[in-house]
């Protein structure tokens, strides 16, 4: 069985990233989807919030398993004998630092662990959660870059009635 890691942040989950999951689960037969537990980054939701807005947002893809992680990538991949990771590049800004992280994930696993990059739908080229995040902070729409129920629980997060985060036209 061919099974690959999905690792990142998901803070949130975004119609990209649900995009790149949708590809690679047709290309492997199983796609963990890891959300990566950074001590270093104050997220916007906890990683147990995280996991389960992934499990709801996937929940229609079977062969999709939602799952955490901390510490080094190429440690955790191999707890799941696992042997590729796959990432999403935009644009020639992600490829410096993506290829950075491919490479050492290679030296750091003696050449056992590959990354494959699936290239974003051109639709969400401009999509980050970071983006959405400063959007939804600023009451404004985010409709159309993340699910429903995920605008819905953004907008909780800032305090914000969740019509504000949509176009109130
Ligand atoms: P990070 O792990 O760097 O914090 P994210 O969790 O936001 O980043 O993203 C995880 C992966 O998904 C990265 O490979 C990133 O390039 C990719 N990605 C994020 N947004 C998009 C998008 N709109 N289209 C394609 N790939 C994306």
């Amino acid at each position: 069985m061919k099974t690959a890691i999905y690792p990142g942040s998901f803070d949130p989950v975004t119609y990209g990233h649900l995009d790149i999951i949708r590809r690679a689960a047709s290309v492997f037969d199983e796609l963990i989807v890891s959300v990566l537990d950074n001590v270093r980054k104050t997220p916007l939701f906890s990683v147990d919030e995280r996991v389960k807005i992934l499990k709801k947002a996937t929940m229609d893809i079977p062969n999709v398993k939602i799952e955490s992680f901390s510490g080094l990538l190429v440690d955790y991949a191999r707890t799941r004998d696992v042997h590729v990771i796959v990432r999403g590049l935009r644009a020639i800004t992600d490829f410096e630092y993506e290829l950075q992280n491919a490479q050492t994930n290679r030296l750091l696993s003696r050449g056992e662990l590959d990354t494959m990059f699936f290239t974003t739908s051109l639709e969400y080229a401009y999509l980050s959660s970071t983006t959405v995040r400063e959007i939804a902070s600023f009451g404004g729409d985010i409709t159309g870059c993340v699910p429903d129920f995920v605008g819905e629980m953004i907008c909780h997060k800032f305090g914000i009635q969740h019509e504000r985060c949509r176009n109130e036209q």
